[in-house]
């Protein structure tokens, strides 16, 4: 959001506004006394950047906020970088003249995974959320369990909020469920965080030894509540079964609740 504003007035199709802003990105960061970043330094807008990605200040505490060193954080964090270009798309060296010169205009690209992606004004924050989202998705592919499930082209992300939708569960459910979600609900490895001095961590159904009550060891770890949790499994199990089993012919045997063992035949040519 901030960087397709920072575009946008950097880029203004009006001269006042683009003037006045690039005269302000000059005037703060000379009052900071930022040097001009030779050919292959780190940059910010033609500004230097210490190795690590902060501006090359020598005069920080001159009494006057900016929004500009945070955009340049900003930048760092996001992988975008910024670069004054001329319409003809050749990168030019900042100078004082950039202020006034209509033809020269900012150039972003986004860097994600080694591959540069061109940020528009207009479409800034979409590009930036969806290299953002495929990120995340890469992450989760590349792990060695959990969040397969989510990277699969058929994965319907809106199921995990559709218990906000659904009218059949009570309200005690959904006030729970969102209370889950936000790791809020009352239990004893919360209650001891929000009142240490009076409550333990430790689950009560443990005698030998001591179980962090967390949401996760409520609601799948818990060897007092194991016959829910069976029980839980088993009615997903025939909600599964039902819904499947029209797509199958009558001849089809299906195995429920039952331990099947799965054989493995060598085909020896
Ligand atoms: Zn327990």
């Amino acid at each position: 959001m901030r960087i397709s504003h920072l575009l946008n007035m950097l880029n203004n199709d009006d001269k006042d506004v683009r003037e006045l802003a690039r005269s302000s990105l000059f005037l703060d960061l000379r009052r900071r006394k930022v040097p001009l970043a030779r050919e292959s330094e780190p940059h910010f807008l033609g500004f230097k950047r210490k190795s690590s990605g902060k501006l090359d200040t020598h005069s920080a505490g001159f009494g006057v906020w900016s929004d500009w060193p945070d955009l340049n954080d900003l930048c760092v964090r996001t992988g975008v970088s910024l670069e004054w270009a001329k319409s003809d798309s050749r990168t030019v060296r900042v100078s004082e003249d950039i202020i006034t010169d209509p033809l020269t205009y900012v150039r972003a690209t986004a860097t994600y995974g080694g591959h540069s992606h061109p940020l528009t004004s207009t479409g800034a924050r979409r590009t930036l959320m969806d290299l953002h989202q495929h990120h995340q998705k890469q992450y989760w592919a590349g792990l060695k369990l959990q969040g397969k499930l989510a990277c699969l082209p058929s994965a319907n992300h809106s199921v995990s909020h559709s218990f906000l939708k659904n009218t059949a569960l009570s309200e005690d459910i959904v006030i729970f469920t969102v209370k889950a979600r936000l790791q809020v609900l009352p239990t004893r490895f919360n209650l001891s965080i929000w009142f240490s001095t009076t409550q333990v961590l430790y689950c009560l159904h443990h005698t030998t030894e001591q179980m962090t009550e967390t949401l996760p060891h409520i609601l799948n770890g818990c060897h007092a509540h194991k016959g829910m949790y069976i029980a839980r499994h088993d009615r997903i199990v025939d909600l599964i079964a039902k819904e499947i089993s029209s797509h199958f012919s009558s001849s089809v045997r299906m195995y429920k609740h039952s331990f099947c063992k799965t054989i493995h035949v060598s085909v020896l040519q």
